[in-house]
């Protein structure tokens, strides 16, 4: 038997006997009971550190070294007396996965033995060696060093895995120089700048209290993928690439559609189960887990929080699925298109702004708070059609190349959905005084109420890529792998622009010219940014086409789709918000393409390296038996056997296809990765033939059939 036929016969013996969790679940005791939040840091601190601490957290005070050295003190005894005797800064470098170097607690002292000592400043900053993060060309290599710095906002926790308990202190991460090499600080910037500038919208429609807390939200939704481990280990591609780069599709794969929300197998929701109460632990609220379309695919999701937290929980989402999976001798897969051929895996970005705990994307009940609602969206209609291209920017990646437009995920073009309702009542604003609009009325902003708006009305299609679904956007091209961060801070910065530019509209206004004035600039807005609002099908083939004629950008592949982070006007845009230098904003376009280039560069190797020694061997295994047996007939004077001499002639002129189309890849090793990517797929489609002529036998890499639906 080969190593693919025994792993799938040990996977059907397997006995698993689940451990069965009849105690109750104490949410008091066990939710959180990981995270050093404001409640533990309540018991732990004095009062007046505490209300110190507090003011650093909720309106970014300047922290003292006393509540430091306090804070630092409790969170050590609380951490040691979870297990820990490490700590380390967690920070998210360039990369997009998160970075973590432990140090211990214990200190010597002078008699030979030792204490345990973590001070304010070891809690404050970190300083990592730089060297070896992407950079994007702002380090220098002989200035290596690098800072982490602790984020007050995003509480410390206890990170569990092969048992061993560290605590994580999230931060962010700079260069000497100050430059930023990390996906948080941009984000906090970001979150930041849209505070000021909602705190000034909402201040021209009267809401002026000393303390308006401007609260912007994000719930991500993770899609993932689940293989046997016995399984993936045999597969080179997804070890090493996350996605399979050979494989035919099997004849039953989603078009039953029986998996999406289909009844979950005892072993995956084993697996969720565990998952869940890891990250309740850490205090992330998972709230949903379902299958998804594609056979092996499913979504976990937790109820929205703030940015930064959401952001930080759905790295530890991640995470917590990978290593929960091993576990349980699973895989789970995060890559935006692991099979050919079935649906890949997006994160829907579901985001919201709200001051003062009223969300600004929620309609309302009366005419003020809808005109609020409407000028908010607005901003956003305007924000995105302006910066369509930069929102595409955020989500490139070669995995999502893959994906984008794949007749299962959005399309690679930026468009906004807002259902029928929303779009006749904007399409009232545009005509101002028209009695044109669908049932004759005309809507007067911050004078009428709004027709209620239901939230299922607007979340039937499933096409956008960024459809509002009745009190939030979901910005639906991120891809599951991907950072939430870099989307957030183009979106927020991008939505605080447009609140900027209305602001200062509005400012000018005379009170008694306000709601007319507001009128004439949101009918303004809409007049020029309407052409962003797609409602229809966007997998449907004829949208390209719409798309083209009103001048929406539509930038398939990544190297494309990146460049304008490059735009001058673009980069002075950030620059003006202090969201990113220029030269910041160039360096994320740098590690974009060149993380695009090598993972297309190792792709290209080892698809070559797979055709040599894993297909072409089954080919040549198979070719043997049926020499053999051509030979054996012979010599036992049997008539020839026109089949077997088929099969032979067709397996022989198939594997010299391979070996020319392995020659053709292996001379555009240096060519573009587009060069690659064609080459590639060369290569992929002999094989794939062969797959479905050789022997099941002799078949060394586990195929699609048993990889989606064997576990
Ligand atoms: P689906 O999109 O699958 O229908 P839901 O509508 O239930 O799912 O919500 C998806 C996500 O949106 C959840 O994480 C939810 O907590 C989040 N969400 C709900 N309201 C907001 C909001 N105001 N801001 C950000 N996220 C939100
Ligand atoms: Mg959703």
């Amino acid at each position: 038997m080969n190593a693919r036929k025994s792993a799938l016969s040990n996977i059907s013996n397997a006995v698993r006997n689940y451990v069965e969790k009849n105690a109750p679940y104490n949410v008091d005791t066990e939710f959180g009971c990981d995270t050093f939040g404001l409640k533990a840091l309540e018991q732990r601190l004095s009062k007046p550190i505490y209300t110190k601490l507090l003011e650093t957290i909720d309106e970014g005070a300047p922290l003292d070294q006393r509540v430091a050295d306090d804070v630092a003190h409790g969170m050590k005894r609380w951490a040691m007396e979870r297990g820990a005797t490490h700590y380390t800064h967690w920070f998210f470098p360039l990369t997009g996965a998160s970075a973590e170097k432990h140090d211990s607690f214990i200190e010597p002292d002078s008699h030979g033995g030792a204490i345990s000592r973590f001070s304010g400043k070891n809690l404050i900053i970190g300083e990592p060696d730089a060297s070896s993060f992407p950079s994007g060309g702002l380090r220098s290599t002989f200035e290596a060093r690098g800072y982490t710095a602790w984020d007050p906002t995003s509480p410390a926790f206890i990170k569990r895995a092969g048992g061993v308990a560290t605590l994580c202190i999230p931060t962010v991460f700079c260069s000497y120089t100050g430059e930023v090499l990390d996906k948080k600080t941009p984000l906090l910037r970001s979150i930041q700048v849209l505070g000021v500038q909602a705190k000034r919208l909402v201040k021209c429609f009267g809401i002026d209290k000393d303390h308006v807390i401007p609260r912007v939200t994000l719930g991500a939704e993770q899609e993932y993928f689940l293989v046997d481990k016995s399984l993936y280990i045999q597969r080179p591609d997804l070890m090493q690439t996350g996605r399979t780069l050979f494989g035919a599709p099997p004849e039953k794969h989603q078009q039953l559609e029986d998996h999406y929300f289909g009844s979950i197998k005892p072993r995956v929701l084993s697996f969720m189960d565990d998952v869940d109460r890891e990250l309740w632990r850490m205090g992330i609220p998972a709230k949903t887990r379902h299958n998804e379309v594609a056979p092996a695919q499913f979504e976990i999701a937790p109820v929205f929080e703030e940015l930064n937290l959401a952001n930080d929980h759905n790295m530890l989402i991640m995470e917590t699925l990978r290593v929960v999976a091993d576990r349980h001798g699973l895989v789970c897969l995060m890559h935006e298109k692991p099979f050919d051929g079935v649906n890949g895996s997006g994160k829907h970005n579901n985001w919201s702004i709200s001051v003062d705990n009223i969300n600004l994307l929620n309609p309302g009940s009366n005419p003020h708070e809808n005109a609020i609602f409407l000028t908010t969206l607005c901003a956003i209609i305007r924000a995105v059609d302006l910066h369509a291209d930069l929102l595409r920017a955020t989500t490139a990646s070669a995995g999502n190349d893959h994906r984008l437009g794949a007749n299962e995920a959005p399309p690679a073009i930026i468009s906004i959905f807002l259902g029928e309702q929303l779009t006749d009542i904007i399409e009232q604003i545009e005509k101002g005084g028209a009695k044109s609009s669908k049932n004759g009325k005309i809507l007067k902003i911050g004078v009428d109420a709004l027709p209620s708006l239901p939230c299922d009305v607007t979340d039937r299609n499933r096409t956008s890529p960024f459809a509002f679904t009745g009190n939030k956007f979901e910005f639906r091209a991120v891809g599951s792998s991907q950072s939430c961060s870099s989307p957030n801070v183009i979106l927020n910065t991008i939505v605080a622009e447009s609140f900027d530019e209305i602001a200062t509209a509005l400012e000018k206004l005379p009170k008694e010219k306000f709601h007319d004035g507001l009128q004439e600039i949101l009918k303004g807005i809409i007049k020029k940014h309407k052409r962003i609002v797609f409602n229809g099908d966007g997998y449907d083939g004829s949208w390209v086409k719409e798309a083209a004629a009103r001048g929406l950008p539509n930038l398939k592949t990544t190297p494309e789709a990146i460049k304008p982070l490059m735009n001058p006007d673009n980069r002075k845009l950030f620059a003006k918000y202090g969201v990113f230098s220029e030269g910041e904003m160039e360096s994320r376009y740098e590690v974009s393409l060149e993380e695009y280039e090598k993972k297309i560069h190792i792709e290209a190797e080892l698809t070559l390296n797979m055709a040599n020694t894993i297909i072409m061997p089954s080919c040549i295994e198979y070719f043997g038996k049926l020499s053999s047996a051509l030979a054996s007939a012979k010599s036992a004077g049997l008539p020839a056997n026109p089949e077997l001499k088929a099969r032979a002639l067709e397996l022989s002129k198939k594997m010299e296809k391979l070996s020319k189309s392995c020659s053709a890849l292996k001379s555009k090793l240096r060519g573009t990765p587009a060069q690659k990517l064609e080459a590639m797929s060369k290569v992929r489609e002999v094989a794939d033939e062969l797959e479905l002529i050789v022997d099941d036998s002799c078949w060394k890499l586990p195929k699609y059939s048993e990889l989606l639906f064997v576990y």
